[in-house]
């Protein structure tokens, strides 16, 4: 590799040091928990094989769901590879409690994108259909969420929902500290109101978790920070028990819920991928963190900057050139354990709205808590970073990146 950018890798890591030392802390603390949660409900090898057809009495996954319920510090959680993604985990959360009549509103701005005709899509079964209203409401002109706008949505709404994770807009994800405000003030205007959370990418970033914060739900999918790199597809529901009852009767049926719902062979994965996720996430978190130090050292601007707190594992970069940003994306794919020789190309996808490129040479198709990047083509051509197996592997992958930027730059 160029000497320049080795110089630029070498220093951003006695930089990002300290940061890694905080980082490895809360890989501790997560470890800790989510090894209290196995002992706590005696997992044996039995619970490793799976079942088939209906899957009544599957003791691997109701002990797996009773695990991911500890770790999460939620009442009840469903947590299974019958989700197909993130997106089909949030709708069933969103169908799961609201009914005709009722309104929802988002008090951390536009959803992400693939949630957009969830929410407002007429004509293809999303809750406009089923004569639910959708609202939201921006965030402050510093990306906070408007505490006032929450209470007074709080009284007229049924459901309050939070992003926390940036989706593809250019604005900080949402820490906890900002979240548990929100929560609070929702629940002080409206005691009734329900506090619904997307948690994808934030699952083991910081401590305190949504629902332990008093969110009523909480969603997320599996092949990011949740699945610890292992599981194969899937997505969880964790919150309030009763709330959790009613998701699974619309991601089964009505009066089944989650009594049903065969593993085939995915609880060893479930489980093995829970254990390992604290650690894999950490390496995700490292793995941006030295991304941004190395970038700002080229001039390209990063958000969070290295030191800032983290709510998830998410790197923005601000390439501000679309042959730039085609080039960091082909540069992370040759890094790749799987596809390597591929080039990725802009396209478009369903659910969103301009080409997108995504670069994701994974074991599991789409899996972005492995080295991934991704960007929408518009201005200001940012590339979204994330995830990294091990730390060694995402930081070859944005060296790999950065070394094709700096080949086509000047
Ligand atoms: C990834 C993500 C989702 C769900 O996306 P899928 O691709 O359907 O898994 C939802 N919200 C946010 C903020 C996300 O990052």
């Amino acid at each position: 590799m160029n000497p320049e950018l080795m110089n630029a890798a070498k220093k951003a890591e006695d930089f990002c040091a300290p940061i890694f030392g905080e980082i490895d802390e809360n890989c501790r603390f997560w470890t800790e928990k989510v090894l209290r949660a196995f002992v706590e409900e005696r997992v044996s090898a039995a619970h490793l094989g799976g079942t088939t057809g209906y899957g009544y009495d599957d003791a691997g996954r109701e002990v797996m769901e009773r695990i991911a319920a500890r770790v999460f510090s939620a009442e009840k959680c469903l947590f299974r590879s019958s989700f197909a993604s993130g997106t089909h985990a949030l709708t069933v959360m969103l169908f799961g409690v609201l009914r005709p009549g009722d309104t929802i509103i988002s008090v951390t701005g536009e959803p992400y994108d693939t949630l957009q005709r969830v929410v407002r899509g007429k004509g293809v079964g999303g809750l406009e259909d089923f004569g639910i209203r959708f609202d939201c409401i921006p965030l402050t002109e510093d990306h906070k969420i408007d505490l006032d706008g929450v209470k007074d949505a709080a009284k007229k709404a049924r459901v309050i929902y939070i992003q926390r994770s940036r989706g593809y807009a250019l604005r900080p994800s949402l820490a906890m500290d900002e979240v548990e405000k929100a929560i609070s003030a929702a629940k002080e205007s409206n005691p009734n109101v329900l506090v619904l959370v997307d948690q994808c990418y934030c699952e083991f970033v910081e401590q305190i978790t949504p629902t332990q914060a008093g969110a009523d739900l909480m969603a997320g999918s599996l092949i990011k920070n949740a699945g610890g790199g292992v599981a194969r597809t899937g997505g969880y529901i964790a919150g309030k028990k009763e709330w959790v009852e009613q998701c699974a009767y619309r991601l089964t049926a009505p009066g089944i819920g989650d009594e049903i719902g065969c593993t085939l062979d995915t609880n060893r994965d479930h489980f093995r991928g829970m254990l390992l996720a604290p650690e894999v996430t950490a390496a995700a978190c490292k793995t941006a963190v030295f991304a941004a130090s190395l970038a700002k050292q080229f001039g390209f601007g990063a958000a969070p900057e290295p030191n800032d707190h983290r709510a998830d594992i998410v790197q923005t970069l601000l390439l501000d050139d679309s042959d730039l940003l085609i080039a960091f994306c082909r540069g992370l794919q040759a890094a790749s354990p799987v596809d390597s020789f591929a080039a990725p190309e802009p396209a478009p996808m369903p659910g969103y709205d301009c080409p997108v490129i995504m670069a994701a040479g994974a074991f599991v198709q789409g899996s972005s808590i492995e080295l991934s990047a991704d960007a929408p083509l518009r201005p200001p051509y940012a590339v979204f970073l994330q995830g990294g197996l091990t730390y060694e592997l995402g930081k070859l992958g944005v060296l790999s990146a950065m070394e094709a930027v700096l080949k086509i730059k000047n």
